[in-house]
């Protein structure tokens, strides 16, 4: 893996890219990953995969809890179908907040 100086772009294959796909910085600017980053790149690709798909299924859980809410079947399971948006709410904040976080650290593949 290369990886650019400028903006921080990966590249994987057996050379750095003629200039970077992504800020345009010319190949020079391209150094080598060691292998110990590019293993740290291919877990935080991992983790950054899984809570995308958590994202997903929390988008799910909150429009359940919706449908929940609107049955209106008796105040604790309006309680808990509350409960359970807010949580899926909270859940999808800090998940976006921990993202953001690896890609201003650059732990973004
Ligand atoms: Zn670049």
């Amino acid at each position: 893996m290369f990886k650019c100086g400028v903006c921080g772009y990966i590249h994987e294959g057996d050379a750095a890219p003629k200039v970077c796909p992504k800020c345009g910085a010319p190949q020079e600017k391209f150094t080598q990953l060691s292998e110990e980053g590019a293993n740290l790149v291919e877990k935080s690709r991992v983790t950054n995969d899984i809570y995308v798909q958590l994202l997903a299924n929390l988008e799910s859980v909150i429009v359940l809890a919706e449908e929940g809410r609107e049955e209106d079947l008796d105040p604790p399971c309006n309680k808990l179908f509350d409960e359970i948006k807010k949580s899926a709410i909270e859940y999808r904040q800090s998940i976006k907040a921990e993202l953001q976080g690896h890609m201003n650290k650059g732990k973004w593949g």
